[in-house]
């Protein structure tokens, strides 16, 4: 398996039977997304578009996706964010932040998810609390 550092689009109709690895697929028309996960483990990965779920930005060359790619149900747990045809790819989720991030999806379904796991990429520290807490849940049984 090798993780993919770029990826280009198709605008479509309907998705094809087979996706083609390192491609994000679009369907304007029923608003939905659809690519192979970019880790290379042959997924599939459907990011439907709504105010709730993903938003799309196509700048007239690439497609981005906001927020991030989150595929805590596969077994490689990728996480990762589609911008202008780059993978960036994040630190792999902890079962503490998987948890986490479902309650948080649960209670506001909102933008705000995937702006804070970014911030998490982006200052160790916040990992480092992620071990704290992680540890006394484990002391005490969370
Ligand atoms: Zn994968």
């Amino acid at each position: 398996m090798s993780r993919a550092e770029t990826y280009t689009h198709a605008f479509v109709r309907s998705f094809p039977d087979r996706l083609e690895e390192g491609v994000l697929y679009v369907s304007v028309e029923f608003c939905n997304t659809a690519h192979r996960c970019m880790c290379g483990c042959g997924q599939e990965v459907y990011a439907p578009l709504s105010p709730r779920d993903w938003t799309m930005i196509f700048d007239g060359e690439t497609v981005s996706l906001d927020p991030s790619i989150g595929n805590w149900s596969f077994p490689c747990r990728s996480h990762y964010w589609l911008v202008r045809g780059g993978v960036s790819w994040a630190l792999q989720w902890s079962s503490a932040e998987i948890e986490r991030g479902r309650a948080l999806d649960r209670m506001t379904k909102s933008r705000h998810y995937g702006e804070e796991t970014s911030d998490t990429r982006d200052h160790p520290a916040a990992n480092a609390k992620g071990l704290v807490a992680r540890i006394l849940t484990w002391l005490f049984g969370g």
